[in-house]
């Protein structure tokens, strides 16, 4: 009887967990090509990479938010762009001293958990886009932050959310190691399309001005089938050239403006 008991326990909990998984990972990215860069500050006033623009972004309904991922010394994955927050260096700093500073607007400083977690919640539109800075230490330590980036979007069961950029190639290189179904773009205009392709990479995010010199790249990655995004494009008239040429996405720090122009 007892047995029968837990039996049933047991099948109506593992129910409800698959249940609640199959509600939590079923979204619909925005069909537009806007990537919030940093998470949509400018217009509200918020601080960039702060957990209120990546809400924002997600108010907003651009396809994705973008942000910076850096260790700090004891290891804990925090969001802030620059490698220093502050005046102190985050790799060289303990987490715990690092919070002695707020942001501009009250928050404290993100860890990558609490932004995984703020990107779920309410969110049926928008990707993260995890930019993963290299480490100024060593080759190594970047390899390791980006193990423990893929570790913890897998826990959190997010990686149906994540794009992963980074200036770093083996550290993108590391996470389709580490998960080979991972989207990946890569940020230094240093990569051909062919290169790119053949590593496994599934995009370019490439400065403006590399696709502005170079437009036979554009067709080169449409034949690989390669994502096309492109940093950071602010003016309407940029904006326009990049819509026409038919990127996925566009990162922007202007995501109301981006989102006008596409309804042109
Ligand atoms: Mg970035």
């Amino acid at each position: 009887m007892k047995a029968k008991a837990v039996l049933i326990i047991l099948i109506i909990s593992v129910g409800c967990s698959s249940a609640k998984k199959a509600v939590s990972n079923k979204i619909t990215f925005a069909e537009n090509s806007v990537i919030a860069h940093r998470g949509a500050w400018k217009q509200n006033g918020f601080p960039q990479n702060s957990i209120a623009s990546l809400q924002q972004a997600i108010a907003l309904k651009c396809t994705g938010s973008e942000f910076d991922v850096r260790m700090t010394a004891d290891d804990t994955l925090v969001i802030n762009h620059d490698p220093h927050y502050n005046n102190l260096e985050i790799e060289k700093t303990n987490y715990a001293d690092l919070l002695a500073f707020k942001l501009s607007n009250g928050e404290k400083l993100p860890t990558l958990r609490e932004y995984i977690l703020a990107g779920i919640e309410n969110n049926q539109s928008t990707r993260l886009v995890c930019e993963i800075k290299p480490s100024g230490i060593n080759k190594e330590r970047g390899q390791r932050i980006a193990t423990k980036v893929v570790d913890l979007f897998r826990q959190l069961n997010a990686q149906h959310l994540v794009v992963y950029i980074s200036f770093d190639y083996d550290i993108l290189k590391k996470i389709i190691g580490v998960n080979p179904t991972a989207k990946t773009q890569y940020l230094e205009d240093n990569k051909s399309m062919d290169q790119l392709k053949a590593d496994g990479i599934t995009g370019a995010d490439y400065f403006i001005w590399s696709y502005k010199d170079h437009p036979e790249m554009i067709e080169s990655a449409k034949t690989h089938q390669l994502t096309l995004n492109a940093w950071t494009v602010n003016e309407a008239a940029d904006m326009d050239w990049f819509i026409t040429n038919g990127f996925d996405f566009i990162t922007t720090d202007e995501p109301a403006l981006l989102l006008e122009r596409l309804q042109k």
